[in-house]
Formats: structure tokens, C-alpha cells, sequence
């Protein structure tokens, strides 16, 4: 029976170390009872002491769980929920606010006209836009694209939350006011809060203009390059 437990512990451990090798040395760690408390944590707050690692949610799991969500009025309106899409372990999350039309007729983040410069942003920056993860504060399309209603917001931000917990990546990019808003619980206006590196519970996040702020303000490109560099160099570091 000794023995047993002692090869049980082994394993164990041997697991918990490839985890932490898998994440490049990083060692992001999350207490069970996180997921739920994370949205209204103080956003600078590292849930993390180390000591027991939940078995991560799949964004599988997290797909079903929403399920054919109806918990705000927004389900009334779309053609498809729009969860998010890319690599399940990328080291950078862009989010922005919430799909467009084009997003809520194929169900995919970012691929109208704003997508299309987010994706030669991401280009740009070397990057692929697989090799990244990218999703909104909300799911479903506001009719006429109006602004998210904070219920709204409270309602779809929980699986927001476990996405990136699922995620974990090393840099999130808030792409515009409502997503760096939302994310750092913050009225602070975009322009004050983008060119420097916030915490989300321990993790580097970069606010900067939304690409379809670019469309309307092409003179702003030049600071979302100057953003997106420093996230460049950030993660060039050994994590
Ligand atoms: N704008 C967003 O904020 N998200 C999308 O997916 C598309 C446009």
C-alpha cells in the first residue's frame, strides 16, 4: 500500500513538472473556486500560490457549457454565437468587444473589414493568426452594433474568464475602450490606458485602439504599431 502511494505521488509529480515545462517554465497555477471569482477580483490580483493545479478546462468544455446560450437578450437577434477561435495554448489573446455582421453570419471573431486589418496586424507583427487566440468581451451581435450593455457584459464575461483560464496565455491584447474597460474594470479612457502594460490577474495585458477605430482614424495606426511592438519584444523574452 506504501508503495503504491508513493508511486501515486511520483506520477503525480511528474506531472505536475511537464505541466509547468509544457508552459515554457511558466507556472500558472489556479485554486479551484477561481473560475467563478475571478470576474470580480481585483484585476491586479494573482490567483495563484502554487499549490494545487485544476485540471484545465477545455475550451471544449467551455464551448458546451454555453450551449445554446440564452442568458441576455442578445440570443434574440444573432445567427451564431461567436465563441472564439485559434490555438488553445497561444502565448497572446486579442480581444475585442463583440462580432459584427459578418462575425454573427459565420460565426467566426474578426472577419470583416476591422478582422481583416486585425489580421494584418497580427501579420505584421510575424505572427500567424492561428498562432494566436482571438474572441470578444461579448459573444453575440448588439443589433446595429451599438455599444454592450453591462448586463450583457456580466452575463457573457464568466466564459470569457475561463477561456483565457483555459488559455493561459502570457499577453492579452484588449483591442479597443470596451474590452480594456471590461477586462480591467476600469473608466479610464483607451487613449490614457494603451502604450503600457496592465496586469489581468497576473497577466501582461496591452490596451490599444480597436482596429475599427484604424478604419475611421488611420493617424492611429501608428501608436497601435508602437503597442503592439512592446508586446512584440515581451514576448521574445524568456517567459
Ligand atoms: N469587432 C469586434 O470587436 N469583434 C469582432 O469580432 C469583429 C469586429
Amino acid at each position: 500500500m506504501r508503495n503504491e502511494l508513493l508511486e501515486l505521488a511520483g506520477a503525480l509529480k511528474d506531472h505536475i513538472l511537464s505541466e509547468k515545462e509544457s508552459r515554457s517554465g511558466t507556472c500558472r497555477l489556479y485554486l479551484k473556486g477561481d473560475l467563478d471569482m475571478l470576474s470580480s477580483m481585483p484585476v491586479d490580483t494573482v490567483p495563484n500560490n502554487g499549490a494545487i493545479r485544476v485540471p484545465s478546462v477545455t475550451l471544449e468544455g467551455i464551448r458546451a457549457e454555453l450551449g445554446d446560450c440564452t442568458r441576455c437578450k442578445l440570443h434574440g437577434g444573432r445567427s451564431h454565437i461567436v465563441f472564439g477561435e485559434g490555438n488553445p495554448r497561444a502565448d497572446l489573446v486579442f480581444v475585442g468587444e463583440a462580432p459584427g455582421g459578418d462575425e454573427d453570419r459565420q460565426g467566426r471573431p474578426f472577419v470583416g473589414r476591422a478582422g481583416q486589418l486585425l489580421t494584418d496586424i497580427i501579420k505584421a507583427m510575424g505572427l500567424k493568426r492561428d498562432a494566436v487566440y482571438i474572441c470578444n468581451i461579448l459573444k453575440c451581435r448588439p443589433p446595429e452594433n451599438r455599444n454592450p450593455e453591462p448586463g450583457e457584459i456580466t452575463a457573457c464575461e464568466p466564459f470569457l474568464v475561463k477561456q483565457l483560464q483555459s488559455i493561459q496565455p502570457r499577453m492579452i491584447c484588449a483591442l479597443g475602450k470596451f474590452a480594456a474597460q471590461t477586462l480591467l474594470k476600469t473608466d479610464t479612457a483607451i487613449s490614457a490606458l494603451r502604450g503600457r502594460f496592465h496586469s489581468y490577474h497576473g497577466i501582461r495585458l496591452m490596451p490599444t485602439y480597436h482596429p475599427a477605430y484604424l478604419l475611421r482614424n488611420p493617424g492611429a495606426k501608428k501608436q497601435v504599431w508602437e503597442d503592439v511592438q512592446m508586446i512584440m519584444k515581451e514576448l521574445q523574452q524568456e517567459p
